[in-house]
């Protein structure tokens, strides 16, 4: 029996192994399989040559992941397909691969998993890999298994700087405990969008040779045939300093000829913009980590898109150092979840707890805590609410509902008990921080008390403020805003909230330039994968300190 690390991508899928050191399992030749499943002639096929169809036959679905979570549905030979139904499909194909390579059945699979997947989209991922008939040893974030393949051991500070197919994430992460310091992100930037902008400079050069492209708007087909084609262009110039391409085919039932080419400075110009959008967000990672430029010692390419030449020197050049090329973008994150693989070795040899809940700040009021253990224990977690007992299952998983104790610092203790008496015990820190219902009404204010000379007011966009407490309230008081909507944000952000003070108790003037500002508040808020309703409350004690909480 094996352990296995995959690297459940996107656009592509990395499968490897530990033996010594980590090794990549070629599929069909290839380090990576395209995350693309088709059905033709009566079945379904996984990876490259799905990917081929793409452009031939309409049976095809391209990069589920980015599905997972959400009631998406997609309509193959006239069935419909969940994003857990098609990622079961590619994880299934790894894991027939990594068998037939290994010879042995495999044991557990640490997958890897975007840092900003919230819970819907961990336990969907956790879903498909049950159903492709493998054994979940953890779902690992996928920056920290890159830092995994670039070394551990050392106290270095890395931007894991991940640019693949469709998205972008970067991840500041202290090497010394794995701890993830700050990350950020685009999920819709990446190399595709470089592969648009080669398809659009060819349309406009067709444009101008007379083809009518409104045509071509219509030919889905044509323009998935355009794409593939950008996309070996834009690998070429990461090579060569210039690439050409000539394709003939037909649009719209019409011969086309295009003899098209580019070099690689024009290229990066076509590009410029969105590596510089990139680069902010390496920039807010860095920020939320509330670290400086010159505190990143080491970054580290990530990603296919990393390999781009024009990327690498605008990353290096904006951190001012060069970037690290230990290890291969394509295939960090697979092989860090190999050598993960090892720690799950290491719990089967001693009596011990592994924790893999990743949420350090939770709002629901129980917290589904998962972990390992060795073999059929019994677990006992305290330190959140009340105490709960749970019991791990004879492969050593373990699942328990905990009751956390509310807006605080929970410090959970797990206690693993074998069957022989042996115990292990893991800590883990989880904050509850957003209060899942309304607080209740202050009990009657007994007089006499401090009272509010001004209003308080929330600022809003353009100057515009609501009234959120009035003057002449008894302090301590609280107050609430109106709901307002919450753009959709993968990742964990701070909401700025301007406070003012109302200038003429007597008379209301909802605009701020009339009132004064004490300042602007900030909250750190979870990731909100869908447009969120929310609500400020503000509270005032008598020393008129104002503290406001953000309710989802
Ligand atoms: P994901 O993490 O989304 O699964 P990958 O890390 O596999 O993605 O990256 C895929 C992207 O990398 C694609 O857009 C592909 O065109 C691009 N890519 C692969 N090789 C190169 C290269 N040599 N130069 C530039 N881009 C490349
Ligand atoms: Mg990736």
């Amino acid at each position: 029996m094996a352990d296995i690390g995959i690297d459940l991508g996107t656009t592509n899928s990395v499968l490897a192994f530990l033996r010594g050191g980590p090794e990549v399992i070629s599929i069909k030749g290839k380090s990576t399989l395209p995350s693309v499943v088709a059905y033709d002639d009566g079945q379904f096929i996984v990876g490259s040559a799905a990917k081929s169809l793409a452009a031939a036959i309409d049976d095809v679905v391209v990069s589920p992941k980015r599905g997972m979570g959400t009631d998406q549905q997609y309509s193959v030979a006239g069935k419909t397909y969940t994003p857990v139904d098609i990622s079961a499909m590619i994880l299934e194909e790894i894991k027939k691969h990594a068998e037939e390579y290994l010879g042995e059945p495999v044991q557990n699979a640490i997958i890897t998993i975007p840092a900003h997947f919230n819970h819907k989209q961990v336990e969907d991922t956790r879903e498909a890999a049950e159903r492709a008939g493998l054994k979940v040893g953890q779902l690992l974030a996928e920056p920290v298994a890159a830092a995994a393949a670039y070394g551990s051991g050392s106290d270095e500070v890395i931007l894991v700087f991940d640019m693949g197919g469709g998205t972008l994430d970067c991840t500041v992460i202290d090497m010394f405990d794995n701890q993830i310091l700050g990350l950020s992100g685009d999920n819709w930037l990446g190399g595709d969008d470089f592969d648009q902008r080669i398809v659009d400079r060819m349309l406009k050069e067709m444009e101008a040779e007379g083809v009518d492209i409104s045509e071509i708007a219509n030919d889905k087909k044509f323009r998935i045939k355009l794409k593939q084609k950008a996309e070996i262009y834009k690998i070429n110039l990461s090579d060569t300093s210039r690439a050409q391409v000539e394709y003939v085919g037909k649009v719209a039932g019409a011969a086309c000829y295009i003899d098209f080419s580019l070099t690689r400075n024009e290229y990066n110009e076509l590009i410029s913009d969105l590596v510089d959008r990139a680069l902010e967000k390496a920039d807010e990672a860095v920020e939320r980590a509330e670290l400086k430029k010159s505190d990143i010692d080491v970054i580290l390419l990530v990603g296919g898109s990393t390999l781009t030449p024009y990327v690498q020197e605008r990353l290096e050049a904006h951190f001012g150092k060069p970037a690290s090329k230990r290890v291969d973008p394509m295939l960090a994150v697979g092989l860090g979840a190999a050598i993960c693989t090892r720690d799950l070795a290491v719990g089967a040899a001693e009596h011990a707890v592994r924790l893999r809940s990743r949420a350090e700040i939770w709002s629901d009021s129980t917290y589904p805590l998962r972990g390992r253990t060795t073999g059929d224990s019994k677990i006992e977690v305290t330190g959140g609410a009340e105490p709960v007992d749970g019991a791990a299952d004879e492969s050593g998983q373990f699942s328990v509902d905990v009751p956390l104790k509310e807006n605080a610092v929970n410090d959970l203790t797990v206690v693993a008990v074998s069957p022989a008496g042996e115990t292990a015990k893991a800590v883990y820190r989880i904050r509850h921080d957003i209060q899942a219902e309304q607080a209740e009404e202050p009990e009657e204010i007994p007089p006499p008390k401090p009272t509010l000379p001004r209003n308080i007011l929330l600022g809003l966009i353009d100057h515009h403020i609501a009234k959120i407490i009035g003057a002449g309230s008894n302090l301590p008081t609280c107050g609430e805003s109106d709901q307002f909507f919450c753009e959709p944000n993968p990742y964990p952000f701070k909401l700025q909230i301007p406070v003012y003070e109302g200038h003429d108790p007597n008379h209301e003037i909802p605009f701020g330039p009339f009132n004064t500002a004490l300042g602007t508040m900030y909250i750190d808020c979870p990731p909100t994968p869908q447009q969120t309703q929310l609500v400020l409350s503000f509270e005032v004690n008598e020393s008129r300190d104002i503290t406001i909480r953000c309710w989802f």
